[in-house]
């Protein structure tokens, strides 16, 4: 058996033997950028990304430079230095991708999940996993409570709250995060036959992947005057904005899979929230180990030290990556 690659994580996960950051925060020389959620992208010297994240990340931030990308189409192999890597599709948004890696001279493998998820859903490639010798992966749901409902039971609570707010002559006001959830919630309502009026933002990123995104709901940019009898979706930051008080009774729903946490609503202050989520829930993170059949698992993001001690308990020599802190598990909170 090849020794296994070297991990390390001091202020990110960091590949010693290739030089390579695997989605780092901050600027450094070579990065692997898993999906557009980041913001970080431009300012790395070499980028490695999927081609439709670069599209997406050129659209959203208006990066003009190319010649540091490397987009790389999803399952090809590329020879990079004495390495192959391996884009497969995350399932996370569109253009989510794991990264796997082979060490050419011995054939010791890696697979980095970034954000991923195993459940199909309605507006992201199907995530492809594959076997490797050592695991990194996320672990943002990583205790037994976060088990998501079937996507289709989700929609159905989200076409009644639609139904029901509109007959009762409220506006429903939908939020999801600009690129992912909100085109998965657009998907959700396209044969209700309700007109949509999108956000500015969740509009560009829309327009941005219409083409791979099959049939939607006619929608438009959100026009207050002419906003009654619409379902809105939003961004979850923006909701409290003074544009919306003279619009009759908003009602808002907030989709993450948080939701699985007692209180959430409260905390999410939101009329109702629905368990929707881009993350893997816990039956899915055991599921992807059973594939993936690693001799070492590194976990990061949310519960990785519960998680950790879970997977031990089942005989894999699982380990946290790096220190959880609390800015993390924040913005965990806001994305999931
Ligand atoms: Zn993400």
């Amino acid at each position: 058996m090849p020794p296994l690659i070297t991990v390390t994580h001091r202020r990110g996960i960091y590949l010693p033997e290739a030089d390579l950051w695997l989605d780092p925060s901050f600027g450094v020389e070579r990065a692997f950028i898993s999906h557009a959620h980041s913001d970080h992208v431009a300012r790395h010297q070499t980028t490695f990304c999927s081609e439709l994240t670069l599209q997406l990340m050129r659209d959203r931030y208006g990066l003009k430079k190319n010649g540091l990308f490397h987009p790389l189409p999803m399952r090809t192999v590329h020879d990079w230095e004495g390495w192959q890597m391996r884009l497969l599709p995350a399932g996370h948004i569109l253009g989510s991708a794991m990264l796997h890696l082979t060490r050419k001279s011995d054939g010791a493998t890696l697979l980095y999940t970034g954000d991923y998820k195993l459940r199909h859903g309605l507006s992201s490639e199907k995530c492809e996993m594959r076997q490797a010798d050592t695991l990194i992966m996320e672990t943002t749901f990583g205790l037994p409570r976060f088990r998501m409902p079937p996507l289709s039971d989700v929609i159905a609570q989200l076409l009644a709250f639609v139904r029901e707010t509109l007959a009762a002559g409220g506006t429903p006001m939908l939020l999801g995060y600009s690129l992912g959830k909100a085109q998965e919630i657009l998907c959700a309502l396209t044969d209700a036959g309700h007109p949509v009026m999108l956000h500015p933002s969740i509009w560009k990123m829309t327009e941005s992947v219409k083409s791979l995104l099959g049939k939607l709901p006619d929608y438009r940019l959100f026009d207050e005057a002419e906003a009654a009898g619409h379902v809105l979706v939003f961004p979850p930051n923006v909701r409290q904005s003074p544009a919306f008080k003279n619009l009759a009774s908003i009602r808002t729903a907030m989709f993450t899979g948080w939701a699985l946490q007692p209180g959430a609503r409260f905390r999410y202050q939101v009329d109702e929230i629905f368990p929707l989520s881009d993350h893997a829930d816990y039956p899915e993170l055991l599921e992807s180990v059973e594939m993936v059949k690693p001799r070492r698992i590194y976990l990061v993001h949310g519960y990785t030290q519960e998680f950790a001690a879970d997977l031990r308990a089942r005989g894999h020599d699982a380990w946290t990556l790096g220190k959880d802190d609390q800015l993390e598990l924040l913005f965990d909170a806001a994305a999931g």
